[in-house]
């Protein structure tokens, strides 16, 4: 892992997904391997943003392990793959951000997996929070849609 310069903070093991990844605090999940988990955004930009997150600690893709980072994509495109069958969507947009000047606001890697249905514009970024009912019949679809996903 690459060691940060002072003017960039570490990892924290008190961010949000890290909670999620110790059950800390609850979230709809998707599926979960060894290495990573996959649950839903609670402030979708889409219905069926799911979000894939490496057990492994890390900030962002800057101090990511390059074994980790080998993985990720092809776990990535195994959950995009069910979501887009679930959401029978037109596409998939995969968004990852590093640093607030990036975008980011939860300090764990992880990667956005949003279903995209043409014409449809993608809502704001840490929008509205979904309610607990959607996000998890959206699992349930999501869930059932890797059944028949094959792996990478
Ligand atoms: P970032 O801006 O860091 O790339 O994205 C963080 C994402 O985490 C946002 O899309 C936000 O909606 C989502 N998020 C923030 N807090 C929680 C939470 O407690 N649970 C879940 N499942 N998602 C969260």
């Amino acid at each position: 892992m690459t060691e940060f310069s002072d003017d960039i903070p570490g990892y924290d093991d008190e961010n949000i997904f890290a909670k999620i990844l110790r059950g800390e605090i609850p979230c709809h999940k998707v599926y979960e391997n060894d290495d990573f988990i996959a649950f839903m955004d609670v402030m979708p930009q889409a219905a069926g943003h799911t979000l894939v997150v490496p057990k492994a600690p890390s900030r962002n893709l800057l101090d990511a392990d390059a074994e980790v980072l080998a993985k990720l994509m092809p776990f990535t495109q195994r959950i995009a793959r069910a979501v887009r069958t679930a959401f029978s969507a037109d596409g998939v947009t995969i968004m990852q951000f590093n640093e607030p000047a990036g975008g980011q606001t939860v300090f764990h890697l992880h990667v956005h997996v949003i279903p995209r249905h043409e014409g449809m514009p993608l809502k704001r970024h840490e929008g509205g929070m979904e309610k607990g009912e959607v996000l998890m019949a959206n699992a349930d679809k999501i869930r059932a849609a890797l059944k028949t996903t094959p792996k990478s």
